[in-house]
């Protein structure tokens, strides 16, 4: 490992010995999961972050293993981003590992401490899934990544059949006690819920943080009745790739993606994956976003973005968000 690392001498120099031989055990810890040394330790020296443990992805969820870095960025240790030459799809490898993630979730979960106002927020997000979900008939739904439970709450409210999941184990059991909601904690295939058991799954905002997304689509195709709905709202990959791609990859930069998301999909690429892993889409839609202090900017955005795609379907995407609905096809 020191034989490949001609800038030591140099490292010495600026940041002590002490500091420098430090890191190298780390680095030695890591070992061939590390495969740029020298990146790693010049990060790692001038960062100074955690050593949580990294793994790498091989291939793309559409099964290519044809991907380009694009960029490295450091959050708990040295990560990239790549881009699948093949669908688009962006995907952070080297990532933290699965249980490496379980660990950031149980420290940095969103928390907050006045949960309708939380829910208030996020009242137009749920309006705009809520319509898709109406205007196909939905009578049941199930949340994936449902947090509190709040878009569970909403659709109960609604009239609708509502459950949800989260990971967190801590946001279930406040969602329980606060909501009296139906909420299970832990990841979607291993709940073992009863399969083809409701009209629509929905995941807001929680899809880009899965290990395995045709997995988690799978899990998701046996959890609705043959022909049900799905609703994915994510973040708009096309903005992540043009700040990866601006960044370059000889610099370590801030993550493109927002970490810790672990997938940037754009309209094109979710698609793909979509119809490759047994669903049909119908639509891709700009999505409404939480209220924020720009809230009447961004409906206007929103609103402008939507006409255009109405007058030409293949008008892009531009605003942050966007929700895909798509229908299964067994
Ligand atoms: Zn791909």
């Amino acid at each position: 490992m020191r034989d490949s690392l001609p800038a030591l001498p140099r490292l010495y120099e600026r940041y002590g010995k002490e500091a420098v031989e430090f890191q190298l055990a780390a680095l030695e810890r890591h070992g061939s999961v590390v495969d740029d040394p020298q990146l790693w330790l010049q990060a790692a020296l001038g960062g100074g972050f955690k050593f949580m443990p990294i793994e790498h992805v091989d291939h793309c969820p559409c099964g290519s293993a044809q991907t380009t870095l694009l960029s490295r960025f450091v959050y708990w240790n040295l990560l990239g981003v790549r881009e699948c030459d093949r669908c688009g799809v962006l995907f952070v490898s080297p990532r933290l590992t699965k249980a490496a993630m379980e660990d950031v979730f149980a420290e940095h979960y969103f928390d907050y401490d006045d949960l309708e106002c939380w829910g208030e927020r996020r009242s137009k997000v749920f309006a705009d899934v809520m319509r898709l979900l109406e205007l196909r008939g939905v009578r049941k739904v199930f949340d994936v990544g449902a947090a509190y439970g709040h878009f569970v709450k909403y659709a109960q409210e609604r009239g609708l059949m509502a459950a949800g999941s989260d990971i967190s184990a801590r946001a279930v059991e406040v969602g329980r006690r606060q909501f009296a909601l139906e909420l299970y904690a832990g990841a979607l295939e291993d709940l073992s819920l009863p399969n083809q058991s409701v009209d629509a799954v929905v995941s807001l905002d929680a899809f880009y943080y899965v290990a395995d997304p045709r997995a988690e689509l799978d899990a998701m195709r046996r959890l609705v009745k043959p022909g049900g709905v799905i609703v994915l709202r994510l973040r708009n990959g096309l903005w992540s790739r043009l700040l990866a791609r601006a960044a370059g990859f000889r610099a370590v930069t801030r993550s493109p993606l927002p970490a810790p998301h672990l997938w940037g999909f754009t309209p094109q690429s979710i698609s793909h994956l979509l119809e490759a892993s047994g669903w049909r889409v119908e639509e891709c839609q700009p999505a409404a976003y939480s209220t924020t202090a720009f809230a009447q900017l961004q409906s206007i955005a929103i609103s402008l973005n939507r006409i255009a795609r109405r007058g030409w379907g293949r008008f892009p995407i531009l605003t942050r968000s966007f929700n895909v609905i798509a229908r299964s096809t067994n």
